[in-house]
């Protein structure tokens, strides 16, 4: 069975002292298990105390963004080098909001994602459509599209480890959730996508995260379903104990 994983994306949100008494509650209150697993997406400047404050904890810090590059004249970038020096553990790839606001495109990602695994992070791939995509009943090959070029080149053993989340962008922060059965068929998509690219045993083990205005009231439903391995929060992963009862409904 896929274990299930919720990550916590902060985005651009808290000062240290925030952070660190945030992880000080999830660290207590342990809310992980064999069956689920924590992610902190943190902004850079608070890698080093998160991966300090969690070491021998379950509780993993990853990144949001990073370049593809090991090192170089990159003024403002942070390379997988430094990442996995510092001791995170996973890396947020392709967010809608780096593809619409940095330029990023499916071939960065796709860089990036074999930079990653270089470097031992776990890379979490996002995809998602736009609601212009989904009002023209273009998801699917969009969808398609995202994870061919995304995931291109990688080895089977790779994409076993790639963490995917579907992201509908009009999901997020919006409030607005995709229905859960609307987010499964996505998510069962992109499994059936990723057999095409390997083999259905691999298919069958990639983690496959939904993202989009996730919280309490909601994630039970979600996790519920065949095809959705975790969630990928954003405005209700900023308060500890929202965050530590999302964690706990993937028990
Ligand atoms: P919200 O949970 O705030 O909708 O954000 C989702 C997201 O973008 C997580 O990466």
């Amino acid at each position: 069975m896929r274990k299930k994983v919720i990550a916590g994306n902060w985005k651009m949100n808290k000062v240290l002292a925030e952070a660190e008494q945030f992880v000080q509650e999830v660290v207590k209150t342990d809310p992980t298990d064999q069956d689920v697993e924590a992610i902190v997406c943190a902004p850079f400047p608070f890698l080093v105390p998160l991966v300090e404050q969690t070491k021998n904890t379950s509780v993993k810090i990853a990144a949001q963004n990073m370049h593809f590059a090991e090192n170089g004249a990159f003024t403002g970038e942070v390379s997988p080098v430094m990442l996995k020096d510092l001791g995170v553990t996973h890396v947020v790839i392709g967010h809608s909001e780096r593809r619409e606001h940095f330029a990023e495109t499916d071939e960065t990602v796709n860089k990036k994602t074999h930079a990653a695994f270089d470097h031992e992070l776990t890379p979490i791939v996002c995809v998602g459509e736009t609601l212009d995509q989904r009002e023209a009943n273009e998801t699917m090959n969009h969808i398609e599209k995202q994870i061919r070029a995304g995931l291109k080149d990688l080895t089977e053993e790779q994409i076993t480890k790639t963490i995917v989340a579907y992201e509908p962008i009009w999901a997020i922060g919006t409030g607005k959730t995709a229905s859960s059965s609307d987010a499964n068929e996505v998510c069962q998509h992109i499994r059936t996508v990723i057999e095409k690219l390997s083999s259905k045993e691999t298919a069958n083990q990639v983690v496959i995260q939904y993202g989009g205005s996730v919280k309490p009231a909601n994630v039970d439903e979600l996790l519920a379903q065949s095809d959705i391995d975790g969630a990928l929060v954003g405005g209700a992963s900023l308060e500890a104990e929202s965050f530590i009862q999302l964690v706990e409904a993937g028990k």
